[in-house]
């Protein structure tokens, strides 16, 4: 479990976050998204003891990131955003040195090693040098090295950034067998990545929690208008102008002169279409196309991070 209350921070004079404030239950897939900037780097790296907030509090697993770092670092799994890397030594020994930085019993060495190696198909670079492997393999060691004792709650930064088309599959194909019981929180800018890994999604932008739900609830939640679009053959005009007195209907526009095509905007609490199917009957028109756009999450997302962060019904 992981609560963060008000967390702000500072860098000098620079404000990175403000007043942010979260809580995600055990056993969630979280992705915490946000454009470059936002700052989610800074948040995560308060969450796994890395740094102190200025001001506000977070715990981790119950734990105090103020009071409890040591035993937080032991307990958590980490991926950061560049991952600190010992590239003189072999995959398999900068693991035995991160285990035992863990506070892995020597005895269970061996053991926890060669598992995260094969969890994160490591198994054929084992005894390479770190160093001379490609940026996707040693994204692969960056996550085995954060599984290694198990941890009950994981923290991915940006855990594809960089990386070719290839890897970007196969790391987040590790994280989804990743999931159970674990708790997840992954920071992405790509939303695509962030809808399809997780069960709720905090967005950040300048610094301010501006948005947290589930990929679906945000996307019905934050929808002003339900789009329709209708192609019709006969006498168009009339029609239209017969749509637009229909309760909840909100503007009526063509999609180009001299097309039978219209976009309908409707107030999304009613479900106006079969209102206009019989409409069409009525006015003898033909009805060629008859269907709503949903809003994708990326319009949710762009709206959500080119309003201000204080913009009504942006928090939920
Ligand atoms: P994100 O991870 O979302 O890209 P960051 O948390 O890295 O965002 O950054 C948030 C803000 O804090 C940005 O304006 C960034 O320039 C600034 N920032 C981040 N790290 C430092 C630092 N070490 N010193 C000064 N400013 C920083």
């Amino acid at each position: 479990m992981i609560e963060a209350e008000g967390l702000t921070k500072f860098y000098g004079h620079i404000g990175a976050i403000r007043n942010v404030s979260f809580k995600i239950d055990k056993g969630e897939v979280v992705g915490f998204l946000g454009p470059n900037g936002a700052g989610k780097s800074t948040t995560l790296r308060i969450l796994t003891c890395y740094m102190p907030p200025s001001s506000g509090m977070a715990r981790v697993e119950g734990l105090d990131v103020i009071e409890n770092s040591l035993q937080i670092r032991q307990k958590i799994g980490y991926l950061p955003e560049s991952v600190p890397l010992y590239k003189d030594l072999t995959v398999r020994r900068f693991l035995r040195f991160a285990a035992s930085s863990k506070g892995v019993e020597a005895k269970r060495m061996n053991a926890e090693v060669s598992r995260v190696i094969s969890a994160c198909g490591l198994e054929k670079n084992a005894g390479r040098i770190v160093g001379n492997l490609s940026k996707g393999f040693r994204q692969r060691v960056g996550l085995a090295q954060a599984l290694l004792n198990d941890p009950s709650v994981l923290i991915l930064d940006e855990p594809t950034i960089g990386l070719d088309p290839g890897h970007i599959i196969e790391i987040r194909r590790l994280i989804q067998e990743l999931r159970g019981d674990r708790t997840i929180l992954l920071s992405s800018h790509i939303l695509p990545e962030v809808a399809q890994l997780c069960q709720r999604v905090i967005i950040i932008n300048k610094g301010e929690i501006v948005a947290t739900d589930s990929p679906t609830n945000l996307t019905s939640q934050l929808q002003k208008t339900v789009k329709i679009v209708l192609e019709v053959s006969g006498p168009t005009h009339e029609f239209a102008q017969a749509i637009e007195n229909l309760t909840g209907v909100e503007k009526v526009s063509q999609v180009s002169n001299g097309t039978s095509k219209f976009v309908i905007e409707t107030d999304p609490s009613t479900d106006i279409r079969p209102e206009i199917a019989a409409m069409a009957v009525q006015k003898g028109c033909g009805l060629l196309e008859l269907r709503t756009i949903q809003l994708s999450l990326e319009d949710i997302f762009m709206q959500l991070v080119t309003e201000e962060p204080s913009g009504e019904g942006a928090k939920s």
